[in-house]
């Protein structure tokens, strides 16, 4: 058999894994790093014990598969490892060079070594190993004069040793941190309503990081000329999220007949609490035909004035479905580094028509009570507009593979 070319290892967080679910945590990791990196030729992925090895194939490029791995959240950290023929390295000279190698260039004040051997029949014990190697580190460290301490517990760098079944060994050291979160599409669905604002997409992201697997609805408006359209920069937004999750649906939702319903009937220090109440209850509709169990928004707490809490009470009670605001205790701040992180950042800062700011109130109400928004709502009727932007939307979706998204197919549709 031949030397594997390129190997990846993946370590995954210990948390998630407590109880019984491990086996069906690790199983969706699996296939989360299986399709991040469909298109590249992976041989085998191994998983002895607390992590998963990527084997590749001739031709395998380290750059393109660490890139697509950065995005599978369940990642805690991954290295590309040095491999070692095992043949000849039962002396252990050669995993030391390796070790060394790998650590040379790197700075660090103490260290450790960590051998696993998954491969019982190789001849050295994981505690010998470790040894020795630890050894000739600390002897070629001595060599060039570094000021560098064996240290077991919590070292600043962490020398890894993996034996695995077959005809490489495997050696690392420097980490790549991973995405963190949970394994993806493992906590069920959700529904966000992305506007193609900063907020929104951020929100979308931590609630797939939880493992939440998301469908978006966006509202459009009329009133924008041509290249204005929200419609664009949401799609962009799915575009850039989708990898993280594989796939995703969006509903596109023409808002302009029940803003006008609003304005019509409604007082206009009410108009926007009105807008988002319409928004949660067609959002609503939607989630329940995916069997999605909750929505999510992007609301921070008085970030404006619909944000604040009696007024996010108010509007909140027009679902019962659970709503979700992932970004209520951050700051703007906080947000729009999120944003520029995972690069939804300067989509959201294009120019684009928000369908909310037309017919804005001057003086929007701060302080709104649940019962004087339904009172203000008393003459709309709620269920024929949402019935109609059901009936109007398009909807998308989109797919992720092969390091590529693609729309799959959109289509309009009467049932959601
Ligand atoms: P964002 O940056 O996400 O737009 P924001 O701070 O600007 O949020 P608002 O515009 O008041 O706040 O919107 C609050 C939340 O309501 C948004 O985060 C989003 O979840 C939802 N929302 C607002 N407008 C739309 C829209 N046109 N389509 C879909 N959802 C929307
Ligand atoms: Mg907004």
């Amino acid at each position: 058999m031949q030397t594997a070319k390129l190997v990846i290892v993946v370590h995954y967080h210990e948390i998630w894994l407590k109880g019984g679910n491990r086996r069906f945590f690790l199983s969706k990791l699996h296939m989360a790093l299986k399709r991040a990196l469909e298109g590249l030729p992976v041989e085998r992925i191994l998983r002895p014990g607390d992590r998963m090895l990527i084997e590749f194939g001739e031709g395998a490029s380290a750059e393109e598969a660490v890139a697509r791995i950065e995005r599978v959240f369940g990642v805690a950290f991954y290295a590309v490892a040095r491999v070692v023929p095992r043949e000849g390295a039962e002396d252990m000279e050669s995993l030391g060079r390796a070790a060394w190698d790998e650590v040379r260039g790197e700075k660090f004040s103490s260290f450790a070594v960590r051998a696993k051997r998954s491969d019982k029949s190789f001849p050295h014990r994981s505690l010998d190993i470790e040894v020795s190697v630890g050894k000739y580190l600390a002897d070629q460290l001595r060599a060039e004069r570094r000021d560098v301490r064996v240290k077991l517990n919590d070292p600043e760098l962490t020398c890894r040793i993996e034996i695995p079944p077959g005809p490489s060994l495997l050696v690392y050291a420097r980490k790549i941190p991973g995405a963190g979160g949970l394994p993806p599409n493992t906590a069920g669905r959700m529904t966000c309503l992305l506007s193609g604002g900063f907020d929104s997409a951020v929100a979308a992201h931590k609630m797939m990081k939880r493992g939440a697997h998301l469908s978006f609805v966006h509202f459009w408006g009329g009133g924008a000329r041509p290249g204005e359209s929200s419609v664009h920069v949401a799609r962009e937004l799915v575009r850039r999220l989708v990898p993280w999750q594989f796939s995703a649906k969006l509903y596109l939702v023409p808002f302009e007949p029940v803003q006008r319903e609003i304005v019509s009937s409604a007082p206009e220090k009410f108009r926007i609490l009105l807008y988002r109440r319409m928004m949660l209850r067609i959002s609503e509709r939607i989630a329940r035909s995916n069997r999605a169990l909750g929505l999510v928004t992007g609301d921070s707490l008085a970030q404006v004035a619909s944000q604040t809490l009696h007024n996010m009470a108010a509007v909140g009670a027009a679902t019962r479905m659970p709503l979700y605001r992932p970004l209520v205790g951050d700051d703007k701040i906080e947000i729009m580094d999120a944003a520029q992180k995972i690069g939804t950042h300067d989509i959201s800062a294009e120019p684009f028509h928000d369908c909310c700011p037309i017919f804005l109130p001057r003086n929007p109400a701060l302080h709104a009570s649940i019962e004087e928004l339904d009172e203000a709502e008393k003459n709309l009727d709620v269920e024929a507009l949402i019935r109609q932007a059901i009936e109007t939307m398009a909807i998308e979706r989109y797919r992720y593979g092969g390091g590529q998204v693609e729309k799959v197919e959109s289509f309009k549709s009467a049932t959601a």
